[in-house]
């Protein structure tokens, strides 16, 4: 394994350049504080610490260890009382920022005399719109069959046009046709 610090500065500054969040090194800002954990008697420190601020920041950390033959460590939350989550002199991978919540939200109705359809039909759909202009995206399990350009826009038109190439691969009879299909591309 080799110390992170061994690696020359164009090989870190370009590393740093390759990350959306904060590449920290010894006795720059935030350092200390980042590799300080629950247990106060943990007192290691990393040469590197990439303060990873989505997905891809986490890729290319452990791209650049797996490549320079770095120690690594991985933090969560810091409150492993063995203090794990952070190495001596290699790259620390701290995943503390990417605090995200996502929540998804179903709406249900239930009745039991069909004479009461429209309205509670209507009730949920009226719901579900008014929730939909604060909405950042489908959970596309549980669409129904809501016709394509719904299911077009739930994924993406990209990803959509993506899928349907695949579909035409694999699945060109539409077997598997139910709630949320994708129908097969036709051939260009
Ligand atoms: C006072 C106290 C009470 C506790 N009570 C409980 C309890 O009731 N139940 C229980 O289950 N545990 C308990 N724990 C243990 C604690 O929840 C675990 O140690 C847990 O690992 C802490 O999670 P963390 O994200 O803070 O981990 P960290 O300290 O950040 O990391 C722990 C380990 O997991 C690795 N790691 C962290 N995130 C990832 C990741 N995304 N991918 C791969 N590896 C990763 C780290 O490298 C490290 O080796 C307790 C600990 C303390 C100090």
């Amino acid at each position: 394994m080799v110390a992170a610090a061994t690696l020359g500065p164009a090989l870190i500054d370009a590393f740093r350049a390759s990350l959306r969040g904060a590449l920290l090194r010894p006795g720059g800002d935030g350092y200390d504080a980042a590799r300080q954990v629950w247990n106060g008697m943990i007192d290691r420190r990393p040469d590197l610490i990439a303060r990873c601020a989505g997905a891809a920041d986490v890729i290319a950390a452990v791209t650049f260890a797996r490549t320079h033959g770095l120690v690594v460590s991985v933090r969560g939350g810091g409150h492993n009382v063995t203090g794990n989550a952070v190495c001596d002199r290699g790259l620390m991978i701290d995943l503390s920022p990417m605090k995200g919540i996502r929540v998804g939200i179903d709406v249900f109705s239930i009745w039991l005399d069909p004479a009461e359809d429209e309205r509670h039909l209507g009730w949920g759909r009226a719901f579900g719109t008014a929730l939909g202009s604060f909405s950042r995206g489908v959970y596309v399990n549980e669409m129904g069959n809501e016709g394509e350009e719904r299911i077009r826009a739930a994924y993406n038109p990209a990803t959509f046009d993506r899928l349907a190439r695949l579909k035409r691969q694999y699945d060109p009879s539409n077997f598997f046709h139910l709630n949320q299909n994708i129908k097969p591309a036709a051939r260009a």
